[in-house]
């Protein structure tokens, strides 16, 4: 057997389950394209690990940097030297840089989704380019993280949820409702412009709501984003946005966005890579999916 080039740059995505990922495909493509000595892989972790058990799994197995999954997001934080200011509000990490002896945090959900939504408005929003108000379904971890970006570019928002109890964080953003109080009037009198599925309805086949009630949540909508994605076809909540002829992104679209920020943490350490190469980076992610 070859020995391994010492030089070599290890990354690789952390999570359980962690089968199904595609980050290292998309980051394969992109580190083949910059002709970076680094290789990137999927490690599956048993999910009660501790952060003292990851802290010392990165430095014994010698990586440079780690994507992190479900359902291990928080539990990292307490693996970190320091975490930017971002990934500390939502309270979540999906990417940690090791710089020699310090592990840094970083949370690129949040980046992924807003630049996914700001590229999509550029192109396809009318005068102002800009969201008015968005519906945010669902009040779980990525809810928090699209929360925190959407506060940060001062877009409105409305956080709905099946369940009253997660929506306690969100109660500072803006207007919180369960979907059991959201009915005909409830939609009269609100007119969103972008809708996001931050619920995991479409992994159980189902919609988040009811589909008369999407359906004319639709009627004002330009954008339907889902942030779950299928093998093939549309997800049920971006199969009924399309049938309202509303145009749908998917969680293809946001994962590609994450990848490439977390690519540049990840390769400017050593690289000639900033995000002057955001476009390029998306462009090959892009690519290697066939989107
Ligand atoms: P969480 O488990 O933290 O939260 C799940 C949320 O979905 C809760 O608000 C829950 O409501 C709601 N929910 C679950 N089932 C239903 C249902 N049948 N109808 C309505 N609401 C429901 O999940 P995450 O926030 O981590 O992930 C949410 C989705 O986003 C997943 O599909 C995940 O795959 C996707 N995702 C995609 C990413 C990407 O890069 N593309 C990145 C991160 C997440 P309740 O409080 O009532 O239980």
């Amino acid at each position: 057997m070859q020995n391994l080039d010492s030089n070599l740059k290890l990354f690789a995505v952390i999570g359980n389950p962690i089968k199904h990922s595609l980050s290292p495909l998309i980051h394969n493509a992109a580190i083949t394209h910059y002709a970076l000595n680094a290789y990137y892989g999927k490690i599956l972790l048993p999910s009660n690990i501790d952060s003292k058990f990851l802290r010392e799994f990165v430095f014994s197995s010698n990586i440079c940097g780690l994507n992190i999954t479900l359902p291990f997001k928080e539990v990292v934080i307490n693996a970190l030297d320091s975490i930017d200011t971002l990934a500390a509000k939502i309270g979540a990490v999906n990417t940690l840089v090791r710089h020699n002896d310090t592990l840094m945090g970083y949370n690129t959900d949040a980046y992924g989704f807003y630049k996914c939504i700001e590229d999509f408005m550029e192109s396809n929003f009318m005068e102002s380019k800009r969201a008015r108000n968005v519906l945010l379904l669902g009040a779980g971890g990525s809810a928090k993280s699209i929360a925190v970006i959407l506060a940060n570019h001062n877009i409105n928002f409305c956080i709905a949820n099946r369940s009253a109890a997660k929506l306690a964080y969100f109660k500072d953003f803006g207007e919180c409702i369960t979907f059991d109080k959201i009915d005909s009037k409830w939609v009269e009198n609100n007119a969103f412009d972008i809708i996001v599925n931050a619920t995991s309805s479409s992994i159980q086949g189902i919609l988040p709501l009811d589909s008369v009630i999407l359906e004319s949540l639709f009627k004002n909508a330009h954008l339907a984003f889902d942030l779950m994605y299928q093998k093939q076809g549309l997800t049920p909540f971006c199969e009924l946005a399309k049938s309202c002829n509303v145009p749908t992104l998917d969680g293809k679209n946001m994962l590609v966005y994450q990848a490439a920020y977390s690519f540049i943490y990840f390769h400017s350490n050593y690289a000639n890579i900033s995000s002057d190469n955001i476009i390029n980076i998306i462009s090959v992610m892009n690519g290697a999916l066939g989107i």
